[in-house]
């Protein structure tokens, strides 16, 4: 499996990064962002929104679990599950229609939803380090290890 890491001094490091993620990202792409509440996971969401040109607010879904943006050439959905509880919501709100070819998924807290979500194709890893962050990519599908190599060249 391909692995890929770093440290992130800053803020805008993290921003830094999203970004060079979205350009290696491609539709039908899910990654699960793991870390505590404060470890950058919507950062790295909104500068790889903003590399894809979306010009507007990227807040956190803590209430809504989900905020989409169709933007030029994809959508991407940015799931917050901390606050998800119920597994039944998840069929009546029809989550599972979010993953598919023709978009590219961002799930924070993932483990809140279990067995319900989808599989990873790359689990990202954002841990606080002193007053900056360090960051693991790691594949774990044949697409996701594809992104991943374009994210290292
Ligand atoms: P999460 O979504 O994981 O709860 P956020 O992305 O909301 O975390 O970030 C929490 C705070 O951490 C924000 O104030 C953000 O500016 C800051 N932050 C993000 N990346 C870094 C970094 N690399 N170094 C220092 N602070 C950072
Ligand atoms: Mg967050």
């Amino acid at each position: 499996t391909s692995v890929h890491s770093g440290s992130l001094p800053d803020e805008s490091s993290t921003l830094a990064l999203g970004a060079a993620f979205a350009a290696a990202a491609a539709p039908g792409l899910t990654v699960h962002l793991l870390g505590d509440l404060g470890a950058g996971k919507t950062t790295f969401t909104r500068g790889l929104l903003r590399a894809l040109g979306h010009a507007g607010k990227v807040k956190s879904p803590t209430y809504t679990l989900v905020e989409s943006y169709a933007l030029s050439e994809y959508s991407v959905h940015h799931f917050d599950l901390y606050r998800f509880a119920d597994p039944e919501e998840w069929n009546d709100a029809g989550f599972n229609e979010y993953f598919g070819q023709h978009s590219l998924c961002l799930v924070e807290w993932p483990e809140k939803a279990d067995s319900l979500l989808p599989p990873a194709d790359i689990v990202l890893e954002l841990a606080v380090a002193g007053e900056g962050r360090t960051y693991q990519f790691q594949a774990q599908t044949q697409t996701g290890q594809s992104c991943l190599l374009r994210l290292s060249t």
